[in-house]
């Protein structure tokens, strides 16, 4: 089903290098989770401090933000 992460992320970062599949990626204003590569192991949500991700039992509200958001690019050194 996945997980989606909302706007209140503040790209702390926290929940990065959790994600076993990798599906977690820096996005413009916020970090996104690739739907289709999340196996929903829930570790991301267990380190989050301002509970922004969630399962995605139903489809973001407009201007939540979320998986539609562009990741950017990884940056060298990070
Ligand atoms: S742990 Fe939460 S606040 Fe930090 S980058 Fe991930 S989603 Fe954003």
């Amino acid at each position: 089903m996945a997980h989606w992460i909302d706007k209140s992320c503040t790209k702390c970062g926290a929940c990065l290098f959790e994600c076993p599949t990798g599906s977690i990626v820096e996005g413009r204003e916020i970090y996104v989770i690739d739907a289709d590569t999340c196996k929903d192991h829930r570790s991301c949500v267990m380190v989050c401090p301002v509970d922004a991700i969630h399962l995605r039992d139903r489809a973001p509200a407009p201007g939540q933000g979320g998986a539609n958001q562009q990741p950017q690019k990884p940056r060298p050194g990070r």
